[in-house]
């Protein structure tokens, strides 16, 4: 890689020259600019990490999995203590959460769920394919149909089951759950869709992490999300590639 297309990590300043190794072998650069060294990890999500540019890229391929992968399989893949391959989890989970979709567009199916005993309201759209999965303290009226009304498209319709909570929504049709799972009058009103989402959230939930920690919930969505909306495998590993040597100054803990 050419030295003078290397940005200085602290000012932005273009020019970068290299500047010897560090103690890992990796190559160093200093910026004429404001004079301070780097690498290429310096101010990214793999700052400070002692694993290898390897095994980072194993982790990445494995994360970007359908179905991911706990941190202690992910652990014992790479030789690595179980708390490091949690920490890489959570790591690259918590890249996700910038990816999050902010409207439906179309014909969109809405539904709540429960996950760690909190109630999670789930959309998607039948027209992108992509779903949101957004924390609600309850199921009220006032918490669910200004969150609907935010994330649907203004134009299209939007599809729930019976429940009280959405009764005040514009341009709304039902299915009555305790009947049927579809409207025999309108065949196309159901939202079997977004339970196609919740199955795929489940799945993850239960059988890859057994369970997950409210306090994390959040970024799990997310990952969540970013699992279901971007449906390759090469896609996702892709986007994580790309988010992972961007700079950032928030990503460790
Ligand atoms: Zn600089």
């Amino acid at each position: 890689m050419s030295a003078r297309r290397i940005f200085c990590r602290f000012c932005g300043a273009a020019g970068s020259h290299r500047f010897g190794k560090d103690r890992q072998r990796r190559q160093r650069f200093k910026c004429p600019h404001c004079s301070k060294i780097f690498t290429l990890r310096t101010r990214t999500a793999k700052s400070g990490s002692q694993l290898s540019d390897e095994q980072w890229r194993m982790a990445l391929r494995l994360f970007s999995l359908r179905a991911g992968m706990s941190g202690t399989d992910l652990s014992a893949v790479l030789c690595v203590h179980r708390r490091t391959g949690q920490k890489l989890n959570r790591i690259l989970r918590r890249l996700t959460v910038g990816l999050r979709p902010r409207t439906l567009p179309g014909v969109s199916e809405w539904d709540e769920s429960m996950f760690s005993k909190q109630w999670v309201l789930g959309g998607v759209s039948r027209q992108s394919g992509q779903c949101l999965l957004q924390i609600v303290p309850n199921r009220t009226e006032e918490t669910l149909v200004p969150i609907v009304e935010r994330h649907s498209d203004p134009e299209g319709f939007v599809f729930t089951d019976e429940w009280g909570g959405y009764i005040n929504l514009l341009r709304h049709m039902t299915v009555c759950h305790a009947r049927e799972f579809v409207n025999p009058q309108a065949t196309f009103v159901h939202t079997n869709t977004q339970e196609g989402v919740w199955g795929h959230a489940k799945a993850l939930s239960w059988h890859t992490y057994r369970g997950i920690p409210k306090p994390s919930l959040p970024q799990f969505l997310c990952e969540i999300m970013f699992r279901y909306n971007i449906r390759s495998y090469q896609t996702r590993f892709s986007v994580l590639s790309a988010l992972l040597s961007r700079k950032t100054n928030s990503l460790l803990s």
